[in-house]
């Protein structure tokens, strides 16, 4: 099948080409670089940083700002032992591996057809197969005995449901309502891989939502609409999403139902985000190990209810890649000298992108201009991802910029200190528009911020 062999190259080679790119701009750098590298840790540079943030803040912004039913929360990475008890990490959180004898490499045992020859020669030599836990284990104070050993957490869910009547009676939410929380954490992973996808240390948006047993259903199909809606409103093409339904055999055993939304990376179509209805699983848990009620009393019926929970959960790094990924484009256009040309261009949706407006004097060795391009961009830069750069031909300043996804250009030019006017360029179509320098606030606010 030659057509589908070339396909999967050109893919291959775009995830080679995103890395390559993430690195020569400043979006991720391979971590602690200067001392070798630290197998897969990423760091996340200025402009990576940046777009993170506007992730993780137009999510904050879609769940709990723009919504009646939900609060936030950020709790602590540490948490008492008993809650991975609770929680069944102690327990069940493993995966299956196997060591090979001679080289003392690792395995996951479902892997071992992955397994390349020993580099010691001929075939590996397994060992049986054992249980990993997958948490990080650390040492709390200074004395090292059993008592003071804590998790680094695996999932950031249960800093909420430790929380839930502390939430519940502080802010006075009755049922139905939700806990949103964004923060990091941590998984031994045994074959962690893909660039940013799988990491030992990432970053999870988590909400869990409370509802009356009977209204599970129903709230659980709204939030897979909802969260598959969102990826959709900030660009991600429809025809690279999909949501997979889990069969019975991949549910745990307390959860009813669970949707993956998918994404087509490059090599192949993985989860994004995970929707599941728990049930009244993880409450009556933290009663039974915490002896502590955390039954909502309902004033009106004054009954006791076991709150069921709905959970979208969903991976900061990951929605960082795909809208990476997805919006990597590169388009054949001609040079000013009428040569063919490659351009390289993030088509991020203006909200995501890490540079929202480029200011940019026609030539930076005319005070004029550079004085009234940096006036525009002070008072630009404190309504918009703003950023000014002088230096270089105009046309190479627009693909520095359309290289990191920034939508608008904005240039200073001779004609501006005349007609004051100023010369917008836009990152996907090329097109030129010249605009008042009283407008163009209100020109780029409804560019950027405008909704339907
Ligand atoms: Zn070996």
């Amino acid at each position: 099948m030659p057509q589908i062999e070339e396909k999967k190259n050109v893919r291959e080679d775009l995830m080679e080409r995103i890395v390559s790119l993430c690195r020569r701009r400043g979006f991720i750098y391979p971590g602690s670089e200067i001392y070798g590298g630290l197998a897969n840790c990423w760091d996340y540079g200025p402009l990576g940083s940046q777009l993170k943030k506007n992730v993780k803040d137009l999510w904050w912004r879609t769940v709990v700002q723009e919504r009646d039913d939900m609060v936030g929360l950020d709790a602590a990475i540490l948490m008492h032992p008993r809650t991975w008890e609770a929680s069944g990490h102690v327990g069940n959180f493993s995966d299956p591996l196997v060591d090979c004898k001679k080289c003392k490499q690792r395995f996951r045992a479902d892997q071992m057809e992955e397994a390349a020859k020993c580099p010691e020669g001929g075939q590996h030599e397994f060992t049986e197969v054992r249980q990993f836990n997958l948490m990080f284990q650390t040492q709390m104070g200074v004395v090292q005995d059993e008592t003071s050993s804590v998790y680094l957490r695996p999932e950031t869910a249960q800093g909420i449901f430790v929380n839930f009547k502390n939430v519940q009676t502080s802010s006075r939410k009755k049922l139905p309502f939700g806990i949103a929380q964004i923060g990091k954490s941590f998984r031994n992973e045994i074959t962690p891989r893909r660039f940013t996808f799988r990491t030992r240390e990432f970053e999870q948006m988590e909400i869990e939502y409370f509802v009356r047993p009977e209204e599970a259903d129903a709230s659980f199909k709204d939030w897979v609409d909802q969260r598959h809606r969102w990826y959709l409103d900030y660009g991600i093409k429809a025809d690279n999403l999909r949501l997979r339904a889990h069969g019975a055999d991949e549910l745990a055993h307390y959860a009813k139902g669970c949707f993956d939304i998918e994404y087509m990376f490059p090599w192949g179509w993985s989860e994004l985000e995970g929707i599941a209805n728990r049930t009244d699983f993880d409450l009556s848990q933290h009663m039974k190990f915490s002896g502590k009620d955390l039954k909502y009393f309902d004033e009106e019926t004054k009954e006791h209810v076991t709150p069921w929970v709905i959970e979208p959960s969903g991976g900061v790094d990951r929605a960082v890649l795909a809208f990476l990924v997805d919006s990597y484009d590169e388009d054949e256009t001609v040079t000013a000298k009428g040569e063919k040309d490659t351009r390289v261009v993030l088509r991020l949706h203006p909200q995501l992108a890490p540079v929202q407006v480029a200011v940019l004097p026609l030539q930076k060795n005319k005070p004029e201009l550079v004085e009234l391009s940096q006036k525009l961009y002070k008072s630009l830069r404190l309504h918009f991802l703003a950023d000014w750069d002088g230096t270089g031909q105009i046309g190479k300043r627009y693909r520095r910029y359309d290289e990191v996804g920034c939508p608008f250009c904005v240039t200073v030019d001779f004609d501006s200190l005349e007609d004051k006017a100023v010369t917008v360029r836009d990152r996907d179509s090329m097109a030129q528009e010249r605009i008042p320098l009283d407008q163009i606030f209100d020109y780029l606010r409804k560019k950027v911020f405008c909704r339907e």
